[in-house]
């Protein structure tokens, strides 16, 4: 059967005639409820500054693992994997509901706990297999690591997201202003995702077949939360290229989050997401998605074959995954990639500085496309390093071979 899996929760409404998103797969004729829904997200979105911190939570949900990977494992021959991947489609679906229906509470953190604002604030919690939030506290800032190796790999990636922020580019935790990080792990039976639902990262267990624990991989900590940054910075919109603009953010830093941890340099980085996360039972498969070569992270049997395009000779048009964003981040992945090789030396120094300038800074709109990113990059190289810098010449070079700007940067 080659039908793909419907969701039980709503989706991001399709073809609102007063919205800008115009790229194919998205049909014109979007029904009275979606328009109305679209309105309704539009004036919440232009009703609040995205640097005033007393804004909502915008409407991201990403769970690391994408819907359209979900959605293959769903139609899996197995009923054991389509099963699972089915509960893990509506639970993710009805997440996304909430998300679009609650503030970040977090916003109102206590005086107290932003005193001491260049050291994390961090609390681990034990959902203890079931889906309440946020479950029992196991672990405080203070406390010395447990037995349980999931807490102890949570509180620590929470730990490398606040250091690269803070010592690098001087931001105090993901909103600038000291927010508390808080965790739950065992999230769920057999869970396979992991999430920030705009309050606090959440880790499922995974089946341990063909998903390992959550906590696994730094760099998925660190993009989960980096879409908490990304929520109080840009707050770039959920779909098309600006939704993949946000994944592709997120990839950005994670990598760089575990590239600081580890003190790799551009070189000796494996520019993967999700490394170590795959289970026994994927046969080729390395993680779930490769920046050095977008489409390679895995072609197996049951996952199926890695959609990423690197460049925009293969960009995706398609109404699913908010139209691709977790599909077409692969290209200015790839391009943070070629930039951050060609340059050397440690990624987040110069490339992610540029990246993390951009991010940050007034010019980056909402609904900006890839072309709109990259010049706002090339903008940011010119100013930090000057337009005779080899910066300059790098992202030049890289956007075009991405194939989104010509080697004007037009
Ligand atoms: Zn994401």
């Amino acid at each position: 059967m080659d039908v793909p899996y419907q969701y039980a929760g709503p989706e991001i409404p399709r073809g609102c005639l007063a919205s800008k998103h115009t790229f194919a797969g998205i049909s014109a004729a979007g029904s009275d409820t979606a328009h109305t829904r679209c309105h309704a997200r539009r004036m919440d979105a232009t009703s609040r500054n995205p640097r005033n911190h007393s804004h909502a939570a915008g409407q991201v949900f990403c769970g690391i693992i994408p819907p359209h990977l979900l959605d293959h494992l769903s139609r899996a021959e197995s009923s054991t994997i389509s099963g699972r991947a089915r509960r893990t489609l509506e639970h993710d679906a009805l997440q996304r509901t909430r998300r679009r229906l609650t503030t970040v509470r977090g916003l109102a953190a206590p005086a107290e706990a932003r005193a001491g604002s260049d050291k994390p604030q961090r609390t681990i919690y034990d959902a203890e297999h079931t889906e309440t939030l946020p479950g029992t506290k196991v672990r405080g800032e203070s406390d010395p690591a447990g037995q349980d190796a999931s807490v102890n790999r949570a509180f620590a990636g929470l730990g490398h997201t606040f250091d690269l922020y803070s010592k690098i580019y001087s931001r105090r935790s993901i909103d600038g202003m000291g927010l508390p990080l808080d965790a739950t792990v065992h999230y769920g039976r057999e869970y396979g995702n992991a999430f920030w639902d705009g309050e606090r990262m959440v880790f499922g267990d995974g089946d341990g077949e063909l998903f390992l624990d959550f906590t696994t991989s730094v760099d998925v900590i660190g993009h989960e939360l980096t879409h908490g940054v990304t929520q109080y910075t840009a707050n770039l919109e959920y779909l098309g290229q600006s939704g993949a603009l946000n994944e592709s953010v997120s990839d950005v830093f994670g990598s760089l989050i575990k590239q600081y941890s580890l003190q790799q340099s551009a070189e000796q980085a494996d520019w993967l997401i999700g490394d170590g996360l795959l289970g026994p039972d994927v046969d080729k498969g390395t993680a779930l998605r490769s920046m050095k070569a977008p489409g390679t992270a895995y072609d197996d049997d049951v996952l199926g074959k890695d959609p990423q395009p690197a460049t925009m000779d293969g960009y995706v048009n398609t109404s699913q995954d908010n139209g691709g964003v977790h599909i077409n981040s692969g290209i200015p992945n790839h391009a943070f990639y070629l930039a951050a090789v060609a340059l050397g030396g440690n990624a987040w120094e110069r490339a992610g500085q540029i990246w993390y300038d951009v991010l940050t800074g007034d010019g980056l709109a909402k609904d900006a496309q890839f072309a709109d990113f990259a010049r706002l990059t090339i903008d940011a190289a010119k100013a930090r390093y000057g337009d005779q810098g080899e910066e300059h010449q790098a992202l030049l070079k890289a956007w075009s071979q991405v194939g989104v700007t010509n080697n004007q940067g037009q």
